[in-house]
């Protein structure tokens, strides 16, 4: 069998920083005061582990952290629990990604200009969460258009994507609040690495008889992939290690292909390639 690995798998350019940030802050560490992650750094339990292992433990909440070293992880957080961490005297390291942090400013801007803002993303998603802090509380998060029906027509509406979002999921809520405001603003605040990998993967996934798609159960942008590949490829695995996969999926099979979400480290996808490799040797 053949196994064709899409060029974009691995970390994506924010999360590479994250971790880099992280990797610099335990190597530096000399007081010993403790270094922590506003929730895990990113949707991954394996590099979790390896992070703990270096002494960087993640926490779920800011009350949980009472001196030392907290790192604000690529998908940022809110406008409230980043003033209460320097209120409390932590020492911050933001691994926001810049293009996460552009996003927040846009839906500042957007509101301080008088913009009724509608962030089109999972509301509950830590990203979307952080996103909505920078606005006022008529910040409206959507999903999907059913959400907009009610909404009454405005003067101006303003759009901004959680960085992970389907194009085409933008492309719906834009054209349908084009009804809804005599002026709007849109923002495609979608990463690139995030749709070149989406549209890479479906590339891919039009050649192959199978596809693997390796990265946390949680991490929303892994999650994505995997249906962005199972709507061309219904036989798509979405896996998190080596171990999950089963020799059937590949019974009769010339061609797999492999993909990962932004948060999966090299070395799981190099794992994954190799356990296909020995299964299909057999
Ligand atoms: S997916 Fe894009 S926005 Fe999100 S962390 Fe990676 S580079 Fe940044």
């Amino acid at each position: 069998m053949e196994i064709l690995v899409a060029k974009s798998s691995g970390f994506c350019f924010g999360v590479k920083r994250a971790i880099n940030m992280a990797g610099k802050c335990a190597s530096d560490e000399k007081k010993g005061d403790g270094i922590h992650t506003l929730g895990p750094i990113i949707h991954n339990p394996q590099v979790v582990k390896m992070l703990e292992e270096s002494r960087v433990y993640a926490k779920n909440d800011l009350s949980e952290i009472d001196s030392g070293t907290v790192i604000i992880r690529s998908h940022g957080v809110t406008f409230e629990e980043y003033k209460e961490a320097r209120e409390k005297g932590l020492n911050i390291v933001d691994a926001t990604c810049p293009f996460v942090k552009t996003a927040q400013e846009l839906v500042s801007r957007l509101t301080d200009e008088g913009y009724q803002v509608i962030v089109a993303g999972e509301k509950d998603h830590p990203e979307v969460k952080g996103l909505m802090s920078y606005g006022d509380n008529k910040v409206r998060v959507v999903s999907g258009i059913a959400e907009l029906v009610d909404m009454p027509r405005v003067s101006k509406l303003g759009i901004v994507a959680q960085t992970t979002l389907r194009m085409e999921m933008l492309e719906d809520i834009v054209s349908f609040c084009l009804h809804k405001a005599s002026e709007l603003k849109v923002f495609n605040t979608i990463c690139n690495a995030t749709s070149t990998r989406q549209t890479e993967s479906a590339a891919l996934a039009k050649e192959v008889d199978v596809m693997v798609v390796v990265g946390g159960k949680n991490s929303a942008n892994t999650r994505r992939l995997a249906e962005v590949c199972r709507a061309i490829r219904p036989e798509t695995y979405h896996i998190e290690t080596a171990s999950e996969l089963c020799p059937e999926w590949f019974d009769g099979k010339r061609r797999a292909g492999v993909t990962s979400g932004a948060s999966t480290p090299e070395w799981l996808i190099e794992e994954v390639v190799l356990r296909m490799k020995e299964i299909s040797s057999k």
